[in-house]
C-alpha cells in the first residue's frame, strides 16, 4: 500500500463486508483472512458485452439498470439480477433466457448461478425448461433452500412450486428457424430442406458460422454481471441458454460455482462467457478469486487463467493450425477495491457502468487474432 494512502481510508474486512477488526477476531475463523479494503468503494458493474446492448422493452441496458439500482441503495444481487433479467426477457438475445437457441432436440434449456458476497450464499439451476428468467429461480434457490444447485425436471418442479410461470416452449420463431436449419444440416435424411433435398451436411454449426447465419456468441453466449456498491458489497450472476444444439441435459460452466461464477465478498467477483467446457476443466472463476486473494490485480488474475486454459487445451479438434485454442472465452472481474477488468483469449468486448455511465470496452486479450482462422 502506498504510504500516501491514509489508514482511515481503509477498513479491515473479513467474512462479511463491514466487520470490524474486533468482530472478525472474535469469530476467530482461520479460513476468513483479514483484508484491507477501501472504506468507501466507487460502485461499478461489469458484464459481458450483451449487458450494454439489449434493452428489451425499456430504455436501459443491464449494466445501466444494475448500476442505477446499486447507487440507489438496492441489494447488489437484486441489482445485477434485475440487469440480466432485461437480457433474459429480450428475444433478440438468442444466447440467454427467452429465445435462447435450443438443444439438439429443439428444447430451450437454461442455466444460471448467483452468489451473494456479504451473505455468503449461492444458488443455481441447470437445464431448466419453461422459465424465461432462470436467474430469478437461481436466486430463489439461494434464498429459500439449503441447496446450491437444482437441475432438470427437479428445477422446473421447484420453480413451479415457488410460483414461477412455466411455459411449454421458450423458442421464438427465430430460434426455431435456426434450430431447424441446423437439424437439416446434421440430419438431412430426416429433416429435409425443401430447397436442397439432396445435400448432405456435416460440421453444420461451423458452416452456419462461415455463412454468417450464426455469430460466435450465438454458439457460446451468456451474460455474466457483477457489481460492487460503495460499502464494498459484491455480488454476481451468470445466466445462459448454453451451447446451442447441445446434447439435452448438458450443463456448461454457467450454473457451476467456481466456473461460470465465483464471488468471495472479501476478495471480488469473477464470471465468464465462452466455451464452458474449457472453464469447467480449469474452474477459472475460483482460480481468479484465489489469485486476487494473493494480491493479483483483476487483469493479471484473468490472464493467469487464460494461460492455464491455453496450456490445458491439447486436443487437435480444439486447436487452430498455429496451435492456439480455436474458441473464445472471456472473464469479467471486480475486486474488493472496485478495480475491474475484462479479459479474453482473443480480442472481445465487455460492458461496464460506473458514475461515467455505461460503456462497451475492449477486453484485454491473451492472444492476437481470432478464434477462427
Ligand atoms: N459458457 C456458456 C456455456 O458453455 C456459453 C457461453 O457463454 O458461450 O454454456
Amino acid at each position: 500500500m502506498s504510504k500516501k494512502i491514509k489508514r482511515r481510508d481503509f477498513m479491515i474486512t473479513s467474512a462479511a463486508a463491514g466487520l470490524t477488526i474486533a468482530a472478525a477476531k472474535s469469530k476467530g475463523s482461520p479460513s476468513a483472512p483479514l483484508m484491507l479494503v477501501p472504506s468507501s468503494v466507487k460502485p461499478v458493474v461489469v458484464s459481458s458485452a450483451n449487458g450494454n446492448r439489449f434493452k428489451h422493452t425499456g430504455n436501459e441496458t443491464a449494466v445501466q439498470k444494475a448500476f442505477e439500482m446499486i447507487t440507489q441503495g438496492a441489494d447488489v444481487l437484486d441489482a445485477v439480477i434485475a440487469g440480466v433479467n432485461i437480457v433474459e426477457l429480450d428475444p433478440l438475445d438468442d444466447s440467454v433466457g427467452y429465445g435462447g437457441l435450443p438443444n439438439a432436440e429443439g428444447v430451450v434449456q437454461l442455466d444460471s448461478s448467483c452468489m451473494h458476497g456479504p451473505r455468503k450464499r449461492a444458488g443455481a439451476v441447470g437445464a431448466l425448461e419453461g422459465v424465461r428468467t432462470p436467474s430469478l429461480v437461481a436466486q430463489s434457490v439461494l434464498d429459500n433452500t439449503d441447496h446450491h444447485l437444482i437441475v432438470g425436471r427437479g428445477a422446473q418442479e421447484y420453480a413451479r412450486s415457488m410460483g414461477f410461470k412455466i411455459e411449454d416452449d421458450l423458442n421464438t420463431e427465430h430460434s426455431r428457424k435456426l434450430w431447424l436449419e441446423w437439424k437439416r444440416k446434421i440430419d438431412p435424411e430426416h429433416y429435409l430442406d425443401p430447397k436442397k433435398r439432396a445435400e448432405a451436411g456435416h460440421r453444420a454449426a461451423l458452416e452456419m458460422l462461415a455463412a454468417g447465419r450464426l455469430r460466435e456468441e450465438n454458439m457460446h453466449g451468456t451474460i455474466n454481471c457483477d457489481g460492487i456498491n460503495a460499502k464494498g458489497e459484491i455480488c454476481g450472476v451468470t445466466t445462459t441458454s448454453g451451447l446451442s444444439w447441445k446434447i439435452p441435459g448438458r450443463l456448461g460452466d454457467s450454473p457451476i460455482l467456481g466456473a461460470g461464477l465465483y464471488v468471495d465478498g472479501a476478495v471480488g467477483a469473477a464470471g465468464s462467457t465462452g466455451r464452458g467446457e474449457a472453464n469447467l476443466y480449469n474452474l477459472c472463476s475460483f482460480v481468479i478469486i484465489e489469485e486476487m486473494r494473493r494480491g493479483a490485480h483483476p487483469k493479471d488474475a484473468g490472464m493467469e487463467v487464460l494461460k492455464r486454459i491455453k496450456a490445458n487445451t491439447i486436443e487437435k479438434r480444439l486447436l487452430k493450425a498455429d496451435g492456439n485454442p480455436n474458441f473464445g472465452i472471456n472473464f469479467y472481474i471486480i475486486n474488493a477495491q472496485g478495480e475491474y477488468a475484462g479479459v479474453s483469449m482473443y480480442q472481445a468486448k465487455y460492458a461496464m457502468c460506473n458514475e461515467g455511465g455505461p460503456q462497451t470496452l475492449n477486453t484485454e486479450p491473451l492472444l492476437p487474432g481470432r478464434p477462427s482462422e
